[in-house]
């Protein structure tokens, strides 16, 4: 199957022990897609679909939650009113109980939010149920509003993990 040349040096980085497994999977979701070249797009769905939280698993026992943040916000803000407002479930926290989890809090890496599929990632094993955008990545104001939000949404959704968008206004 045909490949363009920037999705080939991705893969390049991929390590070499699972590169021609993934070049597989990746080529099977293309055939799957009915396209005749892999592009970037191709690359990224099928790394979506190999990472995502297996859909028949048994659910975690409790949530279990992160944050991501905006990367250019976190230059003048240490996080305290999202961390605030999860301790004391508060504002968009309201709905869990005393057993819920932070379990990550993290920036988005810089605009278009490149870090938060390999972060989102990391955290599966850790049965991450849930992940908030942080408010300021939402409320035109102090800080302008995210233009990359709905990409960095369904980024997370793809992994089988729900989005809420808010954390402490
Ligand atoms: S929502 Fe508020 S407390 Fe949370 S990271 Fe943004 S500015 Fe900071
Ligand atoms: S992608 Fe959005 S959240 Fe991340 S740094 Fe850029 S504006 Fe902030």
């Amino acid at each position: 199957m045909k490949w363009t040349k920037e999705a080939l040096q991705y893969m390049n980085n991929v390590p070499f022990f699972v590169r021609e497994k993934a070049r597989k999977k990746v080529e099977e979701w293309a055939r799957q897609k009915g396209v005749g070249e892999i592009t970037m797009n191709e690359v990224m769905e099928a790394r979506s679909k190999m990472t995502a939280r297996d859909p028949n698993a048994p659910p975690p026992a409790k949530p279990r939650i992160a944050v991501v943040r905006c990367n250019i916000v976190s230059e003048v803000c240490p996080g305290v009113g999202c961390l605030n407002s999860f301790n004391k479930r508060e504002q968009h926290f309201a709905r869990y109980g005393p057993d819920a989890e932070l379990i990550g809090f993290f920036t988005c890496g810089g605009c278009c939010g490149r870090r938060v599929s390999r972060l989102v990632e990391k955290l599966l094993p850790y049965d991450l149920t849930h992940v908030h955008l942080s408010s300021c990545m939402l409320l035109e104001g102090d800080y302008p509003r995210c233009p990359f939000k709905e990409q960095i949404k369904k980024t997370i959704q793809a992994k089988g993990v729900e989005v809420i968008e808010g954390t402490h206004h």
